[in-house]
């Protein structure tokens, strides 16, 4: 039996440089007398059919992690068992510590299953330490509000800029002003030269990963070409290259989408983020300093700093806040089942395809495909919300459940009541060739509301507000959207029903 006292669990998605679970440890009982236990589930790899760059991701980034922990003199126990749980039990029938020190998990099955469930399963005293990866875990802006009364995201994320001292000039706002969103919603110029990610060859430890994951039974995808960071040093790299780089154009471009290139200005770095291997302060200090370094312009700095301290942060606290029963929510009553191109992008629908094929081959699209083609269609067409949550959930290689079900149960598909985002996202074809070069490329005519060769998109999106006009004009947000139902008569109407129906049967 070993000497160890205390057992430390890092969770895959808790990879943190500095883990608030190994220092509390080693101030205990000194490094030596701490065993570190990582565990890979079987069970939960297998639980959705999980596109396979997201499975080398998380699998690799643990290996190395477990990797560096050796190197700095950690014992490290890292085990392959069926569950989390089978791992644990393992491991405390190994080497018996005294006691197991963890993180709280960020997702609320998890966290539970810590709290709950843990001491009795190993019979050991359990510390489950705050959760430190996201800043809403150490300040909350509005405690103890109700889950049925909203807080408007502009709102927390003001109390974030303040709080955290972010792109703040004492009590004002740097550059005048909290929000720059009127200069960023450029459509990108036809033939303009778009930058790359840096990519990272694949080491001896992910090539063997790769191989497992290409040879299991379950996935969607590929793993070959897989090229993301899997160690802190390669995200840091990956940070300083989106700076260096995109950051500049990141504001004027980030709602901008096209057919030609994945990720454009966007940072994708939430990959990242999403498992330990970079901190959200870090990111968000690293867009002021480019700003006040005069190596990005305010309305770029400004609208990642809205990414990551605003919008991500506002998800994790809205979905504590909503937990549980935010996954049952469907406040459009929304029933029909995912459709198959969600699995393969056979659809003729261009803007689709493009973007669920991939989603699948590369585990990413930007944020304004997943809410304006992808969400804006499963909403418009009334697909089961649980269901398009679990295909984000499979597809994404930087989706968890305490993001996606914000994400797409509340702000993409306003299943939520609009506890999330206040009106619900839904727009017609013609947003979607304003913001991009999809339609050009498209079978169907974005112009045209009726007949064979009318966008879908159309048919739905009037179908929709037809539909729930009573509930739309009660919402002072959504109000909007329905004033253009003014201009059509009751045949129109009839007519757009009737082709959102017969566009619906062909699913
Ligand atoms: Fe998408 Fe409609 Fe444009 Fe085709 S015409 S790309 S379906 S929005």
């Amino acid at each position: 039996m070993s000497e160890a006292t205390v057992s430390v669990w890092i969770l895959g998605d808790q990879l943190l440089r500095a883990h608030p679970a190994l220092a509390e440890a080693e101030r205990r009982c000194g490094r030596a007398a701490v065993r570190v236990v990582l565990v890979e589930s079987a069970g939960r790899a297998a639980r959705l059919p999980y596109q396979r760059k997201k499975l080398v991701l998380l699998v690799s980034a643990m290996r190395h992690y477990a990797q560096r922990l050796r190197a700095e003199g950690w014992q490290v126990d890292y085990i392959q068992a069926a569950t989390a749980g089978a791992g644990l039990r393992q491991h405390a029938a190994a080497h018996r510590p005294a006691r197991l020190i963890t993180m709280a998990a960020s997702e609320h099955g998890g966290r539970a299953f810590q709290r709950e469930a843990l001491p009795a399963l190993l019979r050991l005293p359990v510390d489950v330490l705050p959760n430190t990866q996201f800043l809403a875990g150490q300040y909350d802006p509005r405690p103890g509000l109700p889950p049925d009364k909203p807080y408007v995201m502009e709102h927390f994320y003001r109390a974030m800029r303040r709080r955290f001292a972010v792109l703040m000039d004492g009590e004002q706002p740097a550059g005048g002003a909290w929000n720059f969103d009127r200069s960023n919603r450029k459509r990108l110029p036809a033939n303009r030269q778009l930058p790359d990610l840096p990519v990272f060859p694949p080491d001896a430890i992910t090539q063997a990963v790769m191989a497992e994951v290409e040879a299991a039974a379950r996935g969607v995808g590929t793993a070959d070409g897989f090229n993301l960071a899997v160690t802190h040093d390669d995200a840091q790299a990956a940070l300083d290259d989106f700076i260096a780089r995109r950051l500049p154009d990141f504001g004027p471009y980030e709602d901008a989408m096209t057919a030609r290139h994945a990720t454009l200005y966007h940072s994708a770095l939430s990959f990242y983020l999403n498992i330990g291997l970079l901190e959200p302060l870090a990111l968000a200090r690293a867009a002021e300093e480019a700003y006040r370094a005069g190596r990005a312009p305010i309305n770029s700095a400004e609208g990642l700093v809205r990414q990551v301290i605003g919008w991500r942060e506002y998800i994790y606290w809205t979905y504590w806040r909503l937990m549980p029963g935010l996954r049952q929510r469907n406040a459009w009553g929304a029933r029909r089942p995912l459709p198959a191109f969600f699995w393969t992008g056979d659809t003729e629908m261009n803007c689709l395809r493009h973007v669920v094929r991939r989603a699948l081959a590369t585990g990413y699209t930007h944020h304004i495909e997943r809410l304006m083609v992808v969400c804006n269609f499963c909403l418009l067409a009334g697909i089961d919300p649980a269901q398009v949550n679990d295909w984000f959930l499979a597809a994404y290689a930087d989706a968890y459940e305490w993001v996606m079900l914000p994400n797409v149960i509340g702000m993409g598909l306003n299943a939520d009541g609009g506890l999330t985002a206040t009106k619900p996202y839904i727009a017609s074809a013609s947003y979607i060739n304003r913001m991009s070069d999809y339609c050009a490329g498209c079978r169907y005519d974005p112009q045209q509301r009726a007949g064979a060769n009318a966008c879908p998109f159309n048919a739905l999106y009037w179908a929709f507000l037809i539909r729930h006009e009573a509930a739309l004009r009660a919402n002072p947000r959504a109000g909007q959207n329905v004033l253009g139902l003014r201009h059509l008569d009751s045949d129109a109407r009839r007519s757009a029903l009737a082709a959102a129906d017969r566009f619906l049967n062909t699913l």
